[in-house]
């Protein structure tokens, strides 16, 4: 397709593109980034460490060559249960017929198959349901011998064929969130310089909890995003967040387990909470299914991505369409465009952020949430902050201000972990001498790129004395020269 220049990266709501081998060469890449990809999401469901490890060095390229801070979020895939081998990959499933699950790998027949939990047959009650494929099969439980059989009866029936999914609803599912699979990629991606880690089938903070330390453990700046696809997620969902630095509203999971017509509800609960306590949102799944043929979407999907930045999300996210569809880069376009119209529609609803006086960061929150506010009053055409770990660039952005929030930092890894979040733009900025002298810098860097001009109204925020770095403690606001 004809090159796409120059980048196209002025949306405020961000792009998420999932790789696969549709786009992993560094030219498609390089494509997807021109037509506005803010984030890359590598799927770890998917794919060896070197094939991973190719991709991260192509995104570390691009991003050198043309100056832009693409983010990199690395998906583990958390305890997704799945049917073993399938006799002849195919079997046909009647309803009323009674089916065994068991828990030793076999090749599945009429008679037995094979489904990777341990611990069904204890977890498992009767009556519960049991779906597979994405649920075109639906079972219901039957009986258990609380050690290693499970007796289904079917309800919807279809062709079974090997190594499809299985999401149990009703059963609260004892596995542990961080399987041993999803240790040795942890191992792996503590290694690169990754910036967000998202975590499938969170049911409890906890899980987000012991990922946390695990990182910690390593010293490692990556982030950490709770994909939501487990009603008992939604449950827990005001810890949850709290727990997370990110969320993702993983709606093809959550479509399965959760009666689907809850969806739309859903989406515009998890972001109204997020962005009540400043954390980005994603929403993911079937954004742009169609494209993974076709060479344009179908009104629905473009209705669907509109709706998601009218409702607020952070970022939207491509998964098949990107990672083995036709047309990746014509996918980045329409969905660039799409955003970029409703964002003309877009007014923030519901509540903002409250700065709580009993937090240790009250005297900054009251700031961050001020600036936008005092932006929005004096017409301002800039937001200007300085981040050491993302915070001031968080809270600012859950405002969701008309003007864009250009954040500066001296931290390479910070400018691509912000790719992912509302309005903010990134710039490395290493020299911090007096408060006085970074503003104009920051401010002159804001005139050569064509940002402001002279006689526009910025809001500058920083901390004094600058050298500390502590939290954002001040506020100016400047008419540029
Ligand atoms: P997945 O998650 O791509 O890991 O399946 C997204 C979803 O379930 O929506």
């Amino acid at each position: 397709m004809a090159a796409l220049i120059p980048i196209n990266n002025n949306q405020k709501t961000k792009i998420i593109a999932t790789i696969g081998p549709a786009s992993s060469s560094k030219e498609v890449l390089t494509d997807l980034v021109k037509a506005g990809v803010n984030v890359f999401r590598l799927n770890f469901s998917h794919g060896s460490h070197d094939q991973h490890q190719q991709v991260i060095d192509h995104i570390l390229h691009i991003n050198k060559t043309f100056n832009v801070h693409v983010g990199i979020l690395a998906d583990l895939q958390g305890p997704k249960l799945r049917v073993g081998k399938i006799e002849n990959d195919a079997l046909e499933i009647q309803p009323g017929d009674i089916l065994t699950f068991v828990n030793e790998p076999c090749i599945g027949t009429k008679e037995k198959i094979y489904m990777s939990y341990d611990h069904f047959a204890q977890d498992v009650k009767p009556g519960e349901k049991v779906l597979v494929d994405d649920g075109k099969i639906v079972l219901e439980v039957v009986s258990s011998n609380n050690k290693d059989e499970v007796k289904l009866k079917v309800v919807f029936g279809s062709t079974l064929s090997s190594n499809k999914g299985v999401n149990l609803p009703d059963t609260k599912v004892s596995q542990p969130s961080l399987t041993p699979k999803d240790i040795e990629d942890l191992d792996y991606i503590l290694t690169q310089p990754v910036n967000w880690i998202a975590l499938s089938f969170v049911r409890q903070a906890k899980d987000i909890k012991d990922l946390i330390k695990r990182i910690q453990a390593k010293n490692h700046f990556a982030k950490v995003i709770a994909k939501i696809e487990k009603p008992e997620a939604i449950r827990n969902i005001k810890e949850i967040i709290k727990a997370s630095d990110g969320i993702m509203i993983a709606r093809g999971d959550l479509g399965v387990e959760f009666p689907i017509e809850k969806l739309p509800g859903i989406q515009k609960m998890i972001i109204q909470r997020c962005i009540q306590k400043s954390k980005p949102v994603i929403v993911a799944t079937q954004m742009m299914e169609s494209m993974m043929v076709n060479p344009s979407p179908t009104r629905a999907e473009v209705t669907d991505v509109a709706n998601a930045v009218l409702d607020g999300t952070d970022a939207v996210m491509l998964s098949g369409e990107t990672s083995v569809g036709a047309h990746p880069p014509l996918v980045v376009d329409a969905m660039r465009r799409i955003i970029t119209e409703a964002e003309r529609h877009y007014h923030m609803q519901g509540k903002r952020a409250n700065p709580d006086p009993e937090s240790e960061t009250f005297l900054s929150d009251v700031l961050c949430l001020g600036a936008p506010r005092i932006a929005e009053e004096v017409n301002a055409k800039a937001i200007l902050g300085l981040t050491v770990n993302g915070y001031t660039a968080f809270r600012m952005s859950s405002y969701r201000p008309k003007p864009k929030i250009h954040i500066f930092s001296d931290k390479p890894h910070m400018l691509n972990t912000l790719s992912l979040v509302w309005g903010v733009r990134c710039y490395l900025y290493t020299k911090f001498t007096t408060t006085d002298e970074t503003f104009e810098d920051l401010n002159q860097i804001l005139k050569d790129e064509g940002v402001v001009k002279a006689g526009d109204i910025v809001i500058n925020t920083g901390s004094m004395p600058l050298y500390k770095k502590f939290r954002t403690n001040m506020l100016k606001i400047t008419v540029v020269e």
